[in-house]
């Protein structure tokens, strides 16, 4: 691996910025100070910002294919579209992961959680190809495979009438066999490829899917993954399969933990909010895809103000036809300036920042390996272009960065501390 000091560079400091020296050794930050010993290549860090990479934690990389092609529709509606579509070949799906990945690198990610839908019949080939993309590109990649053990109806609440749904195709064993397997093949967190369990959330899947990856999770150290309450009508669903709130189920099932991310959560209420608190579990704001199929807005002010982790993400791009991570930060945090009255519990860019690298990490159970600058830490790391138009006047380069709208002004990107963005091209 190779070593090197990137000299000259502004870092932000609590509350205001510095300009110092960085040695990466052996793919950890080793220094952070001024005036320090060139060690290994030199990279000229003078009118450019350094941050921790960002984590896109929420996305499906297949959906590329559907972007800009889907009904205006809420989220009910959608999926039915979303279903009528033919799978995938795995050609498709290989592209579609390096293209997920470029577009994160390239808006100052260095991690995505992929939720990625499987090709039925094919599943442990969709999970190798989209592993190999992962590879390929070099991004830390989260590879959480899409299941379900029911089928689509039975994700619709049925108010009074009785209602009998078609049994999933493959049954709940069958499934959690081939996670299993996944594990055993792909997950490799040394090198940057990590498998999780990720029930795709309480309207298609049966307690024993939860328990059976709570399961898996214990036994082979797997971060959770799940969508949760992104619509009114999972709130209904929930009062209709369990007489009680999805986050009161979860929680009593045990799905919910310290390395639980759960992607939307626009629906909870206020006991919900304090057993996310309680259990540690993140949640992953997903604003443009929350706002391009109408599903609401999560209360991130209420969250954040219960000690509940929030970050980022992106979202599959047919409902989200953008993967620019820092578009979803700008708007999941602006956003909240009109969910509360109280200005003192906006969130500032910087805190935005943190968001997005530190709150990942920790939704990911590796913030004592990743998540912001400090020494020990794996070097998984963006440089901002100062000079960059979309940046200028230099006011407050942050404040900007997140405020404004910034094109082309990733300049480098390293990843356990292999450069694979470098003046702005792979
Ligand atoms: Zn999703």
């Amino acid at each position: 691996m190779l070593d090197f000091t990137i000299q000259n560079v502004l870092i932000a400091t609590d509350d205001d910025y510095a300009t110092v020296d960085v040695q990466i050794v052996d793919g950890a930050i080793a220094a952070i100070a001024s005036n320090l010993q060139a060690i290994g290549t030199v990279i000229d860090g003078k009118n450019k910002l350094l941050l921790p990479g960002f984590f896109n934690a929420h996305t499906h990389s297949s959906e590329m294919w559907q972007r800009g092609i889907m009904s205006v529709f809420p989220l009910e509606l959608w999926l039915a579209e979303l279903y009528d579509f033919a799978p995938l070949d795995p050609e498709q799906v290989y592209l579609s992961a390096l293209g997920t990945a470029v577009e994160t690198l390239l808006s100052g990610g260095t991690s995505v959680v992929d939720h990625l839908v499987l090709i039925p019949g094919l599943e442990l080939e969709t999970i190798a190809i989209a592993t190999r993309a992962y590879r390929e590109v070099g991004i830390r990649a989260f590879i959480a495979p899409l299941i379900q053990d029911e089928s689509l109806t039975a994700g619709i609440p049925s108010g009074e009438s009785a209602q009998t749904h078609e049994p999933y195709f493959r049954s709940t064993a069958a499934t959690l066999e081939i996670i299993e397997e996944a594990v055993r093949q792909f997950h490799r967190p040394d090198e940057g490829i990590n498998i999780l369990v990720a029930p795709t959330g309480i309207q298609l899947c049966t307690d024993a899917l939860f328990q059976g990856c709570s399961e898996l999770s214990s036994r082979y150290n797997l971060c959770r993954h799940s969508h949760l309450l992104e619509t009114r009508a999972q709130e209904k669903l929930a009062q209709e399969k369990y007489g009680c709130t999805a986050v009161e189920h979860l929680k009593r099932i045990g799905y919910l933990s310290d390395r639980t991310t759960l992607a939307h959560c626009v629906w909870l209420n206020d006991a919900d909010i304090a057993i996310l608190a309680e259990t540690q579990s993140t949640v992953v704001h997903n604003p443009l895809s929350n706002l391009r199929l109408g599903s609401g807005i999560a209360p991130i002010l209420k969250y954040r103000q219960a000690g509940v982790n929030v970050t980022f993400g992106c979202d599959g791009a047919s409902s989200n036809d953008s993967q620019d991570l820092l578009e979803a930060i700008k708007i999941g945090s602006i956003l909240h300036n009109v969910t509360g009255s109280d200005y003192q519990h906006w969130i500032t860019p910087r805190q935005a920042v943190e968001m997005a690298s530190l709150g990942g990490a920790k939704g990911l159970n590796i913030a004592d390996k990743l998540g912001s600058l400090t020494v020990g830490k794996q070097a998984d790391l963006v440089l901002y272009d100062l000079t960059n138009l979309s940046l200028l006047p230099r006011t407050d380069p942050i404040g900007l960065l997140v405020l404004g709208r910034p094109t082309n002004v990733v300049n480098s990107v390293w990843v356990n501390g292999k450069q694979i963005v470098a003046n702005l091209s792979l």
